[in-house]
């Protein structure tokens, strides 16, 4: 099935996580600008949160857009999102597992619990709402708005490849969801959920702020990107948005780097 060019999401509901900010805030917004309905998750900051949510339905006066506040690494929690948004929309046709964080520290000093809430956000939060989101499509079955029952994007990380000391709790998590996303697409493919990851690089938003917010900072950020930019949300909401469109059906278990070619090891430019 074609779809219209801005209107491909029409008619879909879709949860994105961590929503108020950064990459999640740029998805939320782009899938509302292709006309999904479109449920804001947040845990703690539920003003930028509704302001996603106003911008959605004021950018585009076919989109419908509510913020939710859920903690996607505690079950109750995830479950009490999925019901409002099915009572609100009727059901839930796309997941965006966004949600995610950092608790960095050498390996030697880091704590059990920064290992611990970087494992229970990033990768037991995708868990918890994969599986919410397989339970709806398959218990609501084949619709005749798209290809696929439903669809999951997962997002992951150059992390999921590259080792990054310092941080081993987060690559750890991504290396994760690396498999946790692979697994689930071989299950749930011959039930026709369509499962997929995008990877970013290295992208300006909060997380992050500490490699280009000052200019040598920056500097060091580029030796490591073939593309010479830093990368913007927007270049990630692009590719989800159309993770989730027919134009992509036949993707399925992959995963897409955005990342300017940071996974082309540029270290290795001049022989290592
Ligand atoms: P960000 O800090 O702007 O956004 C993360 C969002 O997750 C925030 O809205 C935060 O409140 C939310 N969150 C954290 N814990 C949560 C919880 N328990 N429940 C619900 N929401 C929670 O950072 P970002 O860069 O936009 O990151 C978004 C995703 O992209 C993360 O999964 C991150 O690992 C991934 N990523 C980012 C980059 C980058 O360079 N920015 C690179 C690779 C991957």
């Amino acid at each position: 099935m074609r779809q219209n060019p801005n209107h491909r999401l029409s008619g879909q509901t879709c949860i994105v996580t961590g929503a108020n900010s950064g990459i999640g805030k740029e998805v939320a917004m782009a899938m509302g600008r292709d006309c999904a309905n479109v449920v804001v998750n947040y845990v703690t900051d539920p003003v930028g949160a509704e302001e996603v949510a106003h911008q959605i339905e004021t950018n585009d006066n076919i989109a419908k857009a509510i913020a939710l506040k859920a903690d996607v690494s505690r079950e109750d929690q995830v479950q009490e999102m999925f019901r409002v948004a099915k009572q609100h929309f009727g059901t839930v046709d796309i997941l965006v597992n966004n949600a995610g964080l950092q608790r960095d520290a050498p390996f030697h000093e880091m704590t059990l619990e920064q290992w611990q809430l970087v494992l229970d956000v990033n990768l037991t939060g995708q868990f918890l709402c994969s599986r919410e989101a397989v339970r709806e499509f398959l218990s609501r079955g084949k619709v005749d708005y798209s290809c696929a029952m439903g669809k999951i994007i997962c997002m992951s990380s150059v992390h999921q490849v590259i080792p990054w000391a310092g941080h081993v709790n987060y690559a750890a998590s991504k290396g994760g969801v690396e498999l946790l996303m692979k697994s689930m697409a071989q299950e749930l493919g011959p039930k026709g959920i369509r499962i997929n990851s995008v990877a970013p690089g290295a992208i300006q938003t909060p997380i992050n702020r500490d490699a280009w917010e000052t200019p040598e900072a920056l500097n060091d950020l580029m030796k490591l990107i073939p593309y010479n930019r830093i990368g913007q949300p927007a270049d990630i909401g692009a590719v989800t948005v159309w993770l989730a469109t027919d134009e992509s059906d036949y993707i399925h278990g992959a995963t897409i780097f955005v990342d300017g070619g940071m996974t082309l090891y540029p270290g290795f430019t001049t022989n290592g």
